[in-house]
């Protein structure tokens, strides 16, 4: 087993004793099914986080904004391609009204990770997306596993500090 495999083993367990449970629901936004149309995004997916059973989500705003770009005389294939794999994924629910415009796909993350807005990510959700910004904001939602893709390879960041510090103090619990 390579270095990098043993380190998201070991990762994914630190979630699991955080109440993380197979099969995973990973929430992905628009952008990471722009850039990753080359590769088999859930198979690799799955490789990183140790697992055959991932569920792969995304938001009712997050396939929106996929709609929203396929419009107009100039269609790209490429968000073709997105929302053809895109439909394949299990839709949330985000609350947000159809008849209004999407949210901003970074908003709509949030209030679905974190629906109080306490920092909690109460249904346990791993977020993948390019978005830097809104990994940087999840950061302090805890615990949320973060993910992006980089020239093809899909990457777990390390646990954030304060899902760490969440773990600590479970384990001294116990
Ligand atoms: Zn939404």
């Amino acid at each position: 087993m390579g270095k990098r495999t043993k380190q998201y083993k070991k990762l994914m367990r630190s979630f699991e004793f955080l109440g993380f449970r197979q099969p995973y629901q990973v929430l992905m936004t628009s952008d990471v099914l722009l850039d990753t149309l080359k590769i088999d995004l859930v198979t690799l997916t799955e490789k990183v986080l140790s697992t055959k059973s991932l569920k792969p989500m995304i938001t009712q705003c997050c396939i929106r904004r996929l709609y929203d770009m396929n419009q107009g005389p100039d269609r790209n294939p490429a968000v073709v391609a997105a929302i053809e794999r895109a439909k394949g994924f299990e839709r949330r629910r985000c609350g947000h009204l159809m008849d209004e415009a999407a949210k901003p796909e970074r908003e709509c993350m949030l209030s679905v990770v974190d629906p109080k807005g306490d920092g909690r990510n109460k249904w346990r959700y791993i977020v993948m997306t390019q978005d830097e910004e809104l990994r940087s904001k999840l950061r302090s939602v805890v615990p949320t596993p973060l993910m992006y893709v980089k020239r093809s390879v899909v990457i777990l960041e390390p646990m954030a500090d304060a899902s760490a510090r969440v773990r600590t103090r479970e384990e001294l619990a116990k």
